[in-house]
C-alpha cells in the first residue's frame, strides 16, 4: 500500500477515467490527496436564486416545489429531478443515480443547496448539490459545512475529487508516513501529515484549513530548498579552475571601454572576480533591472578567465540576443586580441577571420567544434546549441547564462558538465525581478548579486496607459518621436490574425497591425514585423536593419522581451497589455531604457475591468521592477512573474512565497539538516522527496 501505487489498485476506474485522470496528471493516490481544494463553500451564505448565473457554484435556501424520478431519454439513468423556490425565484435541481432524493426532500422543510448552476433548453438547474435541511443547519456547528471546491481538468469534476479523495483517506489514514520530524512540526505548530491531509480537504472550521495549508507550504518550500542546498553542498566539494588577474592587467580593458563602469557594476565585478579566483566553483546570480549593463560584469570576468589561458561558454536563450552579445563582445575585445566564437542551431561564426583581422567570418560547424575542443576559440557565445554532446571545451573555467530564467535546471547543469579537470564557475543573470523570497527558494542554491543602480544620465520612461479614444494621439506622438531621428516597437500579444474566434477583434496580432500601420498610419516610415515563425536569416536582417535605423517602426510579440538592444528605439507601444505579466510589461518596456533620449512606454488594453486596469497603473507608479514583482506575487500569484507560465511550485507553495519568515525557517532547517547529515542518509524519505523537486524548470 503505497501513496505512488497506480491509482486503479486504489479506486475502481473505467478505461476513460483512467484517460481522463492520467492527462490531469492524476495517477497516483499522492497525486489526488495532494490536489488541495481551491476553496470552501459554505452551507451560511446563501445566494438568491434571482442572482444564479450559468458556470456558479452557489449555496441557495428554500423549499421543494416539486419532486419526480426521471429516466433519462437514451441511457435509462434514473435521476431525481426538483424544483426549487425561494422568495426571489424557482430553479430546476437534478441528482443523477440518486432517484430516492426525489421522496426524501419533504415540502414543508426549508434545506441549504449546494451545487454548481449549469443551462440547458429549459434554463438554468442546479445538478448534484449537497443539501442540507435549514433547521439541522441551526443546531450544527461549524461541523461539516465546509465542502471542498477542486480545481477541475477535463473530465474530472470537483465532486468527483471530493469523492476520491474521501476514499483514499479513509484507505491510507494508517499508512501515511510523516516526512516532516516532530522536532519541525512542534517548532512552527504545524499539524502532522495525517492530520494535515484531512483538514485540508474536509475542514471543520476555514482556520483549520488555513493551518494545513501552511503545513504543506512550509513543506514545500522545506523539500526545494533541501534539494537546493544539497546541489550547492555536491558543488562546494568539487574543483574549478581559479581565475585570477591583478587589477593592472584588467587596466587596458577597462580603458578600452566607451563609458566608466556604475558603482552597483563595479561592485558586482568584484564579488565575481573574488568568487572565480578561487578553487571552489562560484555559482551566483546576478540580478539587475533591464539595462542596468550586466553583460558589461561578464565580460569583465571572462576578459580575466581568458588572460588566464581559459575558455569561456556564454549561453543565451535566443539567436538574436546570442547574435547581439557577439556582436558587443567582438567590439570590446577587438583591441586586445581575443577571438570570439558565436553557435547557433543555424550559423557558427568567428572573429577575427584569417584574412581580415577586423571581420569576422562563417564556419563550418565542424571546423568551429574542433576550434572549441583544442581551446584555441577562447570565447565561444551561443545559444541551446552550446549544450550540445558535440561541443566540447579544453579549458572551461566560465559558463556564463543570460537571462537564465528561461532555461531549465537540468540545462544550467549541462552547460557546467562539459570540460574535464575540473566545473566551470558559473555566473547566472537574470533581469527578471523576482522577490526575495522566490529567488531564496527556487535559486536557493545560488548566491545573489545585484546591480540596483542605472547607467548615468538615464530619463525615467514615461509610461502612459492610453485609454482606446486617445490612440490617434499616441500615434502623433510617435510619429513626433521617429521625425527627431528615433526609433519604436509596436507590441503585439500575437503573431497571428485569428479569424474564427470571439477573441479575435480584442486580441491584436502582429501582422494585422503590421498591415495597418504601413499602410494606412506610417505609410511614410519604413515598418516591419519580427517574429519566432520567421526564418533565422530573415530575423537577423531584420534586426540588422533596425540597429542601423533604416527600419523605424517594428512590430513584434514579445520575442524582443529578452535583452534587444537598439539604443536608438526610445518608444514602445505594447497591444493587449492585460496578456502580459507586469514584470514581463517591465522587460518589454526596458527595450527602450538604452540611452540617454527620453524614452516612452504607450500601453494599451481594451479590458475594462478594475482589477487590470489598477495593475497597469501600478506599471506607470512603481519605481523598479522589484516593486512590480511583488505586486504580481501578492495580487496574481507568482506564476505570472515569469511572464510565460509556471515556476513549477504548487499554489501552496506559491502562498508559502508571500511570507518571508516561513521561507527563511525552512531555509534554515535545510541548511541544519544538511549540515548534519550531507547525503541525507538518516532520511531516506526526505531524499525521495527532495529529489522530487529537483527538476523544477524556471520558465
Ligand atoms: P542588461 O543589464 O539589461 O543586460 P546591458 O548589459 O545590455 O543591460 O546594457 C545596456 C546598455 O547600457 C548597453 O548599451 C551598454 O553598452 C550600456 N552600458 C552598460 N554599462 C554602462 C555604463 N556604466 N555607462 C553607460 N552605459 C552603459
Ligand atoms: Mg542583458
Amino acid at each position: 500500500m503505497h501513496l505512488d501505487d497506480p491509482l486503479e489498485l486504489h479506486l475502481r476506474l473505467t478505461p476513460k477515467q483512467k484517460e481522463r485522470l492520467a492527462a490531469a496528471r492524476l495517477k497516483t493516490p499522492r497525486d489526488i490527496l495532494w490536489r488541495f481544494p481551491a476553496r470552501y463553500e459554505s452551507f451560511h451564505e446563501p445566494k438568491s436564486i434571482r442572482d444564479l448565473a450559468a458556470g456558479d457554484r452557489a449555496v441557495i435556501t428554500g423549499h421543494v416545489v416539486s419532486a419526480k424520478i426521471v429516466k433519462t431519454f437514451r441511457t435509462k439513468v434514473a435521476l431525481a429531478e426538483t424544483v426549487i423556490e425561494d422568495a426571489t425565484g424557482k430553479i430546476r435541481t437534478i441528482w443523477f443515480n440518486q432517484p430516492y432524493i426525489a421522496k426524501t426532500l419533504k415540502p414543508e422543510i426549508e434545506y441549504s443547496f449546494a451545487g454548481r448552476v449549469g443551462e440547458g433548453k429549459r434554463g438554468l438547474f442546479l445538478t448534484n448539490p449537497k443539501y442540507r435541511a435549514g433547521e439541522a443547519l441551526a443546531e450544527e456547528t461549524d461541523q461539516k459545512t465546509l465542502t471542498p471546491v477542486y480545481p477541475e481538468s477535463r473530465g474530472v469534476s470537483s465532486e468527483w475529487l471530493a469523492y476520491a479523495t474521501e476514499k483514499l483517506l479513509a484507505a491510507f489514514s494508517g499508512a501515511l508516513d510523516d516526512p516532516l520530524s516532530h522536532d519541525i512540526l512542534a517548532r512552527y505548530k504545524l499539524p502532522s501529515l495525517k492530520t494535515a491531509l484531512h483538514a485540508i480537504h474536509q475542514p471543520p472550521t476555514l482556520r483549520i484549513a488555513e493551518a494545513a495549508r501552511k503545513r504543506f507550504a512550509f513543506e514545500e518550500i522545506f523539500f526545494i530548498q533541501l534539494s537546493r542546498q544539497q546541489i550547492k553542498a555536491a558543488r562546494s566539494r568539487s574543483e574549478a579552475f581559479p581565475v585570477r588577474l591583478a587589477p593592472a592587467e584588467f587596466k587596458p580593458f577597462l580603458q578600452s571601454l566607451p563609458f566608466a563602469l556604475t558603482r552597483a557594476q563595479q561592485n558586482a565585478a568584484k564579488a565575481v572576480l573574488a568568487d572565480i579566483s578561487r578553487r571552489t566553483p562560484m555559482a551566483r546570480l546576478l540580478e539587475g533591472d533591464v539595462g542596468s549593463g550586466k553583460t558589461m560584469v561578464a565580460a569583465i570576468a571572462a576578459f580575466a578567465a581568458v588572460k588566464n589561458n581559459y575558455q569561456v561558454a556564454y549561453m543565451a536563450p535566443t539567436e538574436i540576443l546570442a547574435r547581439q552579445h557577439y556582436d558587443d563582445f567582438c567590439a570590446r575585445l577587438k583591441p586586445h586580441r581575443i577571438p570570439v566564437g558565436l553557435i547557433t542551431s543555424s550559423e557558427c561564426r568567428k572573429f577575427p577571420s584569417k584574412a581580415f583581422p577586423n571581420q569576422d567570418t562563417h564556419t563550418s560547424r565542424a571546423q568551429f567544434l574542433k576550434w572549441t575542443s583544442s581551446g584555441e576559440l577562447p570565447i565561444v557565445i551561443g545559444t541551446h546549441a552550446l549544450i550540445q554532446d558535440s561541443m566540447k571545451f579544453k579549458k572551461l573555467a566560465l559558463a556564463i547564462i543570460d537571462e537564465q530564467h528561461r532555461f531549465g535546471i537540468n540545462q544550467r547543469a549541462e552547460l557546467i558538465s562539459g570540460t574535464t579537470g575540473g566545473i566551470p564557475h558559473l555566473l547566472s543573470m537574470t533581469a527578471t525581478p523576482i522577490p526575495r523570497t522566490l529567488a531564496l527558494t527556487i535559486y536557493g542554491d545560488l548566491d545573489l548579486a545585484l546591480i540596483d543602480e542605472m547607467p548615468p544620465e538615464r530619463k525615467k520612461i514615461v509610461t502612459m496607459v492610453v485609454p482606446p479614444p486617445q490612440r490617434e494621439r499616441a500615434y502623433e506622438q510617435m510619429r513626433a518621436e521617429i521625425k527627431k531621428g528615433r526609433q519604436a516597437f509596436v507590441v503585439c500579444p500575437r503573431i497571428e490574425e485569428n479569424t474564427d474566434s470571439k477573441t479575435a477583434l480584442e486580441m491584436k496580432s502582429v501582422k494585422a497591425e503590421h498591415k495597418k500601420l504601413s499602410r494606412d498610419i506610417f505609410p511614410e516610415f519604413c515598418v516591419e514585423m519580427l517574429h519566432g515563425k520567421l526564418l533565422p536569416k530573415e530575423k537577423e536582417r531584420i534586426m540588422q536593419n533596425f540597429r542601423t535605423g533604416k527600419i523605424h517602426v517594428l512590430v513584434a510579440t514579445s520575442v524582443i522581451e529578452v535583452g534587444v538592444n537598439v539604443p536608438n528605439a526610445t518608444l514602445i507601444l505594447i497591444e493587449g497589455a492585460d496578456r502580459f505579466g507586469l514584470a514581463q510589461l517591465h522587460q518589454l518596456r526596458g527595450r527602450v531604457l538604452r540611452s540617454t533620449h527620453q524614452p516612452y512606454c504607450f500601453v494599451f488594453t481594451d479590458s475594462t475591468t478594475q482589477k487590470t486596469l489598477a495593475r497597469l497603473q501600478a506599471l506607470v507608479e512603481a519605481k523598479n521592477g522589484f516593486e512590480l514583482a511583488e505586486y504580481d506575487l501578492k495580487f496574481r500569484g507568482a506564476g505570472e512573474l515569469s511572464g510565460s507560465g509556471q515556476w513549477g511550485i504548487s499554489d501552496a507553495g506559491m502562498e508559502a512565497l508571500k511570507n518571508i519568515k516561513m521561507v527563511e525557517a525552512a531555509r534554515a532547517e535545510a541548511q541544519a539538516l544538511l549540515a548534519k547529515d550531507p547525503e541525507l542518509a538518516a532520511y531516506p524519505k526526505l531524499q525521495t522527496f527532495a529529489r522530487r523537486f529537483s527538476n523544477i524548470h524556471f520558465e
